[in-house]
């Protein structure tokens, strides 16, 4: 097994990283800008290295900065965590010429993925339904225009470099095509420096269903079930629920075993996730995450499985240590992802943490990096913690995450905590009917109430 492994992230999925490490006995490197040099996850490591100022471009994006940093420690592995490095295909490259393991899939399949044209294909070669639209690129408003008008209105214009729900854009009709085609190349090229796009037909009242896949190097793979992200503000997710309170027992079993069917036939490694729109029953590919998700938890939850253990472990060449029929799912699991935020304007709220207190007891799992007096700062991604809560089933689940919301402090900065509390409570969310659109409509109600 690794001895050292150094995490290329920052803030709560870091101490997430850290802590499976620690409990393999492994021992860690955090790496962090001057913003984050009293960071709990700096604190908790065992060796840390600075790596650059505030802004990510010069820390945690900074490759040879990061590479420096794992040979000065002499690190084995590198764990590149959720976002900034975690889908750069050139960093993976690069982490193993530099002959260290780098904990996650192949570069080339990082590369499939990241192109969502070729994702789709792949998919589709796979055996995964996909979403109706262009075959490849728009090349010009004329395609655009075509392609349209063969899968007929709305239609959603993506970023192929895409990803965090930018660059997409919506026309409804005809008339609002060109605006929506040429907005959405500048925001692609200005987001992903690519203003490639494509076309898919928009969905009207999907649900955000994703699998969960772990493949080793011995093509063994195995899907832990789903999880149902729908609840999203800006096509960011927002609060997430495993199972899904929209499938049947036979939905998720063979959605299950098609998704792990097509992980096979690509033959990747590592943790992945399918990402499919639901609707009407029937199920759309819209792309794949070659790495750990933040809701990740959920499924742990539910499944006893901790998945970023398996996940080194695989990156350690060893086989997975379950099988399919060894997976079973106990209960219901809820994760609300709590934001530096304000919980109606979303107005970022960095500063100083003046106290802090987190909810605990039977079924609930805070993962966050937060404690009294940290500062959050203002360069990062706003998630400071995310309440995970598991029961028995779905109604216990919704009573004991309202229970834990309600213990939930944090003072000294806005958080979403408030907004949550809304939606714990709402007869529709109570009810598991909601779809992608559900909470943007809500909102609106939810802010007069
Ligand atoms: P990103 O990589 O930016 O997250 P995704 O393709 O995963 O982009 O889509 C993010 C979200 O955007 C989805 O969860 C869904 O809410 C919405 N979305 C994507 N494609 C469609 C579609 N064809 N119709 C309706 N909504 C869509």
């Amino acid at each position: 097994m690794f001895k050292k492994i150094l995490i290329a992230n920052r803030g709560e999925i870091a101490l997430r990283i850290h802590r499976a490490c620690k409990e393999m006995e492994i021992q860690t490197v955090a790496v962090y800008s001057t913003a984050d040099t009293d960071a709990m996850y700096v604190r908790l490591a065992d060796e840390s290295v600075c790596i650059g100022p505030a802004p990510s471009k010069e820390s945690y994006l900074n490759i040879p900065a990061i590479l420096s940093a794992a040979t000065i420690s002499g690190a084995d592995a590198i764990h590149p965590g959720v976002g900034f490095l975690a889908e750069n295909a050139q960093f993976a490259q690069m982490v193993e010429e530099h002959g260290f393991v780098f904990v996650g899939p192949s570069p080339q399949h990082i590369r499939d993925m990241g192109d969502k044209i070729r994702a789709k294909e792949l998919a589709e070669e796979c055996g995964l339904p996909i979403v109706p639209g262009s075959k490849g690129a728009i090349e010009s408003i004329d395609d655009a225009h075509a392609v349209a008008s063969t899968i007929g209105y709305p239609v959603l214009i993506k970023a192929s470099g895409g990803g965090g729900g930018k660059g997409m854009k919506i026309a409804r009709s005809q008339d609002e095509l060109a605006d929506a085609y040429s907005l959405a190349r500048a925001e692609a090229k200005a987001n992903f420096g690519n203003d490639q796009v494509y076309m898919e037909r928009y969905l009207s009242k999907p649900r955000h269903i994703e699998v969960q896949i772990i493949a080793d190097h011995f093509g063994n793979v195995v899907h832990l079930g789903e999880r149902d992200c729908s609840i999203q503000r800006r096509h960011q997710k927002v609060w997430e629920e495993a199972p899904s309170p929209a499938l049947s027992l036979e939905e998720r079993a063979k959605i299950g075993e098609v998704a792990a069917d097509a992980i096979r036939k690509m033959g990747y490694r590592s943790v992945g996730t399918i990402e499919f729109l639901y609707e009407n029953g029937e199920f759309f590919f819209i792309e794949m995450n070659t790495r750990l998700q933040v809701e990740h938890p959920i499924t742990e939850m539910i499944t006893g499985i901790d998945l970023v253990e398996e996940q080194i472990r695989v990156a350690n060449g060893m086989p997975l240590s379950f099988k399919q029929e060894d997976v079973k799912f106990l209960g219901h699991a809820i994760e609300c992802r709590i934001n530096a935020e304000h919980h109606h304007t979303f107005i970022p709220s960095p500063g100083q943490i003046t106290n802090y207190h987190a909810p605990g007891g039977l079924g609930v799992r805070v993962d966050s990096a937060m404690y009294s007096g940290y500062k959050v700062p203002p360069y990062y991604d706003s998630l400071v913690a995310k309440l995970i809560v598991h029961a028995k089933d779905r109604r216990e689940c919704l009573f004991r995450l309202k229970r834990a919301l309600e213990e939930y402090v944090v003072g000294g900065i806005e958080t979403t905590l408030p907004l949550h509390r809304q939606l714990v409570t709402n007869e529709d969310i109570i009810n598991g009917q909601y779809d992608i659109h559900w909470l943007e409509k809500a909102l609106e109600k939810l802010i007069d109430s």
